[in-house]
């Protein structure tokens, strides 16, 4: 079933999640273990992110390092494959342009419409770690919208190679990435919108929003989106803030701000038990209001950690969500 299918049966679940792979050498039970955590609450689909290489360097001599290009974060396709065939439940496995040529792209999409993923959230991606700007490979897409493109090329048909003839068709849901306080290479908000809009009209079908952690910010945008002609549901994503140092890493590496009451909650708290309560209390009472205001549904970003957002699923939900 594709997402939107999904959004539009009346009673499904307002409950959605993130999931980062395990590091290269981690067994995938990591994954079954918060999976088995958070089916208690019936998610409607499960996101699994995609990594991008990263440069080490190793010592091989005196004086002489080797550059080694890995990537950490491995298995994206096969956990959406395993999940599905384990939990019964839809996958929506995240493809980036950076690192990937448009062949490997293609080739990568045959395989996940070959073990039946239906879902897709396309992404531009992140830069390299050690680079301060995003460079995409040479034969690879710049931007999301590229990739939209490719994907909604393949969903009629169109391959790469024009002489493939009688091909078949795929049939991917695409997502894209929104930010209710902007991305922060963009310009400006409503430069950054116009792209956003023109990701929807290429063929996304929903939004998935970056983590905020102020409601007006997304609610605000959600009005902006609106008022600009974007009409694809705006899925919120939230996260709770579980330790004292994520107040300056969150908006380092999220580019968000944080609100002056959680940020004071969080300086008055006087034990790491103390602060967990603090975001995870604030991270609830998020969920409650976007829910009473009739969000698609809510999009944990679980970051590897299944407890914190099963304590905020158990508070707002009880044990079975509607
Ligand atoms: P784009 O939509 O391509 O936008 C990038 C920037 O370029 C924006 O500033 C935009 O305004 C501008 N822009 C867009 N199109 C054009 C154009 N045609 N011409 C000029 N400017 C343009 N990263 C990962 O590496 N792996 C993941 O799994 C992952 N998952 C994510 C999930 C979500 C829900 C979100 C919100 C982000 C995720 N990211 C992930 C991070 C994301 O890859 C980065 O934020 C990246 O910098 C931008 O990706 P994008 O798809 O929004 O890019």
């Amino acid at each position: 079933m594709t997402i939107t299918e999904i959004l539009n049966q009346p009673d499904h679940s307002r409950f959605s999640i993130e999931l980062l792979p395990p590091l290269k050498g981690q067994h995938i039970d990591s994954i079954y273990r918060t999976m088995d955590a958070l089916m208690p609450f019936n998610p409607a689909f499960v996101d699994v992110t995609y990594h991008r290489e990263e440069y080490v360097y190793r010592e091989v001599g005196p004086g002489l390092l080797q550059k080694r290009t890995v990537r950490k974060r491995p298995g994206t396709v096969g956990i959406c494959a395993a999940l599905m065939n384990r939990y019964e439940i839809e996958t929506v496995p995240h493809i980036i342009c950076g690192g990937f040529s448009v062949e490997e792209t293609e080739n990568a999409l045959i395989d996940l419409d070959f073990v039946g993923v239906r879902n897709v959230l396309a992404l531009r991606g992140d830069a390299i770690r050690s680079e301060g700007r995003f460079k995409a490979d040479a034969d690879g897409h710049t931007y999301a919208i590229d990739l939209v493109d490719q994907i909604v090329d393949l969903n009629k048909g169109v391959y790469l190679d024009p002489d493939l003839k009688n091909t078949t068709t795929t049939s991917f849901c695409i997502g894209v990435a929104g930010y209710p306080e902007k991305h922060f290479e963009a310009p400006n908000p409503d430069s950054d919108l116009r792209w956003l809009k023109q990701k929807v009209d290429h063929g996304a079908e929903y939004i998935i929003t970056q983590m905020f952690f102020d409601n007006r910010r997304y609610f605000d945008f959600v009005d902006r989106c609106r008022d600009n002609g974007i009409d694809v549901p705006i899925i919120p994503g939230i996260k709770p803030l579980t330790t004292a140092t994520q107040l300056s890493v969150l908006p380092q590496v999220f580019h968000v701000d944080l609100p002056d009451e959680l940020v004071a909650a969080v300086e008055a708290a006087k034990t790491k038990d103390q602060v967990r309560e603090a975001g995870i209390s604030w991270c609830t009472r998020q969920a409650e209001e976007l829910l009473d205001r009739g969000v698609p549904t809510l999009h944990f970003y679980t970051m590897g950690k299944a407890n914190p957002t099963v304590e905020i699923a158990r508070r707002v939900f009880g044990h079975v969500p509607a």
